[in-house]
């Protein structure tokens, strides 16, 4: 069966995947969370400032994987996104519960898909993914509970799906869930935090599903394991699978933006980019910074017809 190749939902409108260019495929602009007091991003001139940094550097787009609830500043995203010049594709979906007042789920509870569809496909600002999240070493109630909603929101859709990974852990838990219980094809899942579990044969074989892996750092939080990078990639590309292998900045906090004391998200091409080339080859580069978040977010929406 062959795939139309579908469109890149912006918070602008939907784009043709090959005008994506080279994208930042996992950060954050805005994100607010009562497990990250006194750090939140939330201010729209150090994210145009940082925007405009990464612009500088030769980014073009930046999926934004804050989820509902998290200060994402949804209504901000389209006035940044023509300031900098850079696409911004914004996420739905939920995070930890520890991440949300428990009243407040309890509130949402039933109505989650109908939520997620909803930001995809009516929002004035529309989301192009789904976030969810999953637990250390497991996969609790709410995530589980999560995850059917983003998987009926993917079916109604097409939207893929981005997987917080705890520690980078629990991801073929992840795909047991989505794709075994809940029938989601793999290569609409969007593994994060892998470089934070670095282990080889876990990402083979996370790998050799489908799935896109996406290593989401360096991270100030997560830098213990940042010196595995180059040799994670490596090894995925030895085994055939360049071409899911996502690159992300993960920039969490305002200290950690480049416009602060970095690395932010123009490290992403001003330090990563070149280690990528060199070691791995420009076509593998390309790869990683183009075709692949091209293939990730393009979706086939099926609350349009284009
Ligand atoms: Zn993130």
């Amino acid at each position: 069966m062959t795939e139309m190749p579908g469109m890149v939902r912006t918070v602008l409108g939907d784009i043709p995947p090959e005008h994506l260019g080279v994208c930042d495929a996992h950060d954050h602009l805005f994100l607010r969370s009562p497990m990250l007091p006194g750090q939140e991003l939330d201010d729209p001139a150090a994210a145009l400032g940082e925007l405009t940094a990464f612009a500088a550097a030769g980014g073009n787009a930046v999926a934004q994987w804050t989820p509902w609830g998290m200060g994402r500043r949804m209504a901000d995203l389209p006035e940044l996104s023509r300031r900098s010049g850079t696409h911004i594709v914004a996420a739905t979906g939920l995070h930890q519960a520890r991440h949300y007042d428990a009243a407040e789920l309890a509130r949402l509870r039933d109505s989650l898909a109908e939520m997620f569809v909803h930001e995809l496909t009516e929002a004035e600002t529309r989301a192009g993914m789904i976030k969810v999240a999953g637990a250390f070493h497991h996969l609790d109630h709410h995530t589980r509970h999560v995850m059917a909603a983003a998987a009926h929101a993917h079916h109604a859709t097409d939207a893929p799906i981005g997987i917080h990974l705890e520690g980078g852990t629990a991801a073929l838990d992840a795909l047991d869930v989505l794709c075994g219980t809940h029938g989601v094809a793999p290569h609409r899942v969007l593994l994060g935090h892998v470089h934070r579990f670095p282990d080889p044969a876990i990402h083979r074989q996370a790998a050799e599903t489908g799935a896109f892996l996406v290593f989401d750092g360096p991270s100030r939080a997560h830098h213990g394991t940042d010196w595995r990078l180059m040799d994670s990639l490596a090894a995925l590309v030895d085994a055939g699978h360049a071409h899911q292998v996502l690159l992300g900045g993960d920039t969490v906090t305002a200290n950690a933006r480049s416009t602060a004391d970095g690395p932010g998200m123009s490290f992403l091409l001003t330090g990563l980019r070149p280690r990528v080339e060199r070691e791995l080859g420009a076509d593998v580069a390309t790869a990683i910074f183009v075709r692949n978040p091209a293939r990730a977010f393009a979706v086939n929406w099926r609350d349009t017809l284009h």
